[in-house]
């Protein structure tokens, strides 16, 4: 058993936000109660100090790539959890772009039992949409549901025609599954690096208007409300898409969206030519990041996801042209939310929401405190002062815009199934 006393339980599900002692028994949630009221029922229980800490829900990430199988340079099941651990996630959704293609029921059951073995954390992957994701015949939904998968996509390259997607929210609608897609128009996109606009043309890269992303976000909510699947639109950075995204709400459509740390902190104006600042959709306008700063102050946006991206260095290490898309993102995706409630701009709960109960809406699962559920819970300080170095990262990658950066706040322990999996030294 595990007392987790002193801390400050936030608790979205239930608007609980008090000070709350929680005993773990073995894998799930034995009892919530005040401070001192579990003490009785806990002896003989190891004890964790959460004073002056939040003790949150566990953290889910809807979006990161493991590069397991295939990319073990970049990043492995194990290093990648063990990043996510640091970051307070408790489960993560690996996307299937391995090498081979998540796309069927044996890879994805390779991929669940090499976590069982190695991770840190819950690994639930996306299956891949298409065969090899090449956008042509559709991959067997059914049988890796079973294996374990939770939702499905060919993130890193959009479901590229109405008709196959149509196709595609049909099967998934049938089996409850929520299809993710990586919205993006191929003509606009053709060739371009970072996003089109003042700095692009003084850096002299190719740009890509916003409507690259929100021409494919406008088509996919039309299929949507065509089929009635559960759309759910891969990190959102166009203040348009998300307009889409709120009157498509509005009209009780079942589409969500999530929104990158980095989509939230950055803009074009801080890319030069350092290929850590080089992603898919690209860093975007002032307007563009105050617009998704609204949407997850107001509930336009469902969650907080990394898109964690790991590259080895050596591929990183080349022009800004020919370097690959992506960041990595675990370490850092509480303390850069965190600087967005020390700015006033969301509430401490509305931040716990995003990591926690928002991602799980979107599953279709439920995320909440309370005794009989799963023993998953982050804990955090919202003042911890620290310094984040790539160099330190668990990852196997140091793509990061933001090595060196100071942060107030930081995850202190990371809590899955009952098993303290990090704790802060
Ligand atoms: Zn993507
Ligand atoms: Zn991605």
């Amino acid at each position: 058993m595990l007392l987790i006393k002193n801390g400050r339980m936030l608790d979205p599900a239930s608007g609980a936000d008090a000070p709350r002692d929680i005993l773990l028994d073995g894998e799930r949630i034995a009892a919530v109660g005040a401070p001192g009221e579990l003490q009785s029922r806990a002896s003989g229980a190891d004890v964790l100090d959460a004073s002056n800490l939040i003790v949150a829900p566990g953290f889910i990430d809807l979006h990161c790539h493991l590069r397991e199988p295939g990319g073990e340079n970049s990043e492995t099941i194990e290093t990648g959890t063990r990043a996510a651990a640091r970051g307070g996630f408790t489960a993560v959704c690996p996307m299937p772009n391995t090498r081979p293609v998540n796309d069927n029921a044996s890879v994805t059951r390779a991929i669940v039992e090499r976590a069982a073995a190695v991770a840190s954390v819950r690994v639930w992957p996306i299956g891949a949409v298409s065969v090899g994701s090449k956008g042509e015949a559709l991959a067997e939904y059914a049988a890796m549901k079973q294996a374990g998968i939770v939702g499905v996509s060919d993130d890193g390259k959009p479901i590229a025609t109405a008709k196959l997607l149509r196709s595609v929210m049909d099967d998934c609608n049938a089996l409850d599954l929520p299809v993710i897609d990586h919205c993006e128009d191929s003509s606009l996109f053709a060739g371009a690096v970072m996003r089109e606009g003042k700095q692009s043309v003084r850096l002299g890269l190719r740009g890509m208007p916003a409507a690259t992303e929100s021409l494919g976000v406008t088509r996919d909510i039309q299929i949507a409300e065509l089929t009635g699947a559960r759309l759910h639109i891969a990190h959102l950075s166009a203040r348009e898409s998300l307009e889409e995204v709120r009157a498509a709400k509005r009209k009780g459509l079942r589409v969500t969206c999530e929104v990158t740390p980095h989509h939230f902190t950055l803009t074009d104006e801080d890319v030069e030519y350092n290929t850590h600042y080089k992603m898919n959709p690209p860093l975007a306008s002032r307007e563009d990041r105050d617009a998704l700063i609204a949407g997850l102050a107001d509930g336009a946006v469902d969650a907080i996801a990394t898109d964690h991206a790991p590259h080895e260095p050596a591929l990183k290490d080349v022009e800004f042209e020919r370097a690959p898309f992506g960041v990595t993102g675990f370490e850092t995706a509480l303390a850069l939310a965190l600087e967005l409630v020390h700015a006033g701009k969301i509430s401490l709960m509305r931040l716990v929401e995003l990591f926690t109960v928002g991602p799980a809406r979107v599953l279709g699962m439920t995320r909440r405190i309370a005794a009989g559920e799963p023993a998953d819970l982050s804990i955090f300080s919202t003042d911890h002062a620290w310094t984040f170095y790539a160099a330190e990262s668990a990852s196997r990658s140091r793509n990061t815009p933001f090595d060196g950066r100071g942060f107030r706040g930081a995850p202190m322990a990371t809590i899955v199934a009952g098993k303290i999996v990090y704790r802060r030294p």
